[in-house]
């Protein structure tokens, strides 16, 4: 998919009331709305209520401000349905899974033996952990 303009966005049209949705919750900076495709009941999607097309464009300031909205609305929204838990999700890239190109984090309240799968583990081993991190530390 190319890259969304603002112009073509899903997300700036929710935002700006043009296209139905579902709002959870709201701040001077960001909105929560429940996904369209929830991964569980009460799937939320917290956004910059301006648009940036991914984490990396996103201001520092919006990411302190949408860590802290979302530490404090998904436990919120976890006790308000009832939920067991909650994962928080950034898709990021392609790569990733990130199909709309408007800086989003996911609230996916979770339920005791709601039988999510969440990402497969895989064996290694010290040598391997040993050079991808010293790999890492070397590059960033
Ligand atoms: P991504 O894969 O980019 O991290 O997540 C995009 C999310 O947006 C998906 O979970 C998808 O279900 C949701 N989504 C896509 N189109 C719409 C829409 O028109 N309205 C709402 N509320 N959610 C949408
Ligand atoms: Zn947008």
């Amino acid at each position: 998919m190319a890259d969304m303009t603002r112009e073509k966005c899903i997300f700036c049209a929710i935002i700006a009331d043009e296209v139905a949705h579902y709002r959870v919750a709201s701040s001077d900076l960001l909105y929560a709305f429940l996904d369209a495709y929830p991964i569980s009941r009460g799937h939320t999607l917290v956004v910059p209520r301006e648009h940036f097309s991914s984490l990396e464009t996103t201001p520092e300031m919006i990411i302190k401000e949408m860590a802290i909205f979302v530490a404090q609305y998904a436990p919120k929204i976890t006790r308000a349905l009832d939920a067991d838990g909650f994962n928080i999700g950034i898709n990021n890239g392609r790569a990733a899974g990130q199909a709309v190109d408007h800086a989003h984090w996911h609230i996916i309240p979770r339920y005791e033996g709601d039988g999510l799968k969440s990402w497969p583990n895989t064996s290694t081993n010290a040598e391997k952990l040993s050079r991808v991190a010293e790999e890492i530390r070397r590059k960033i």
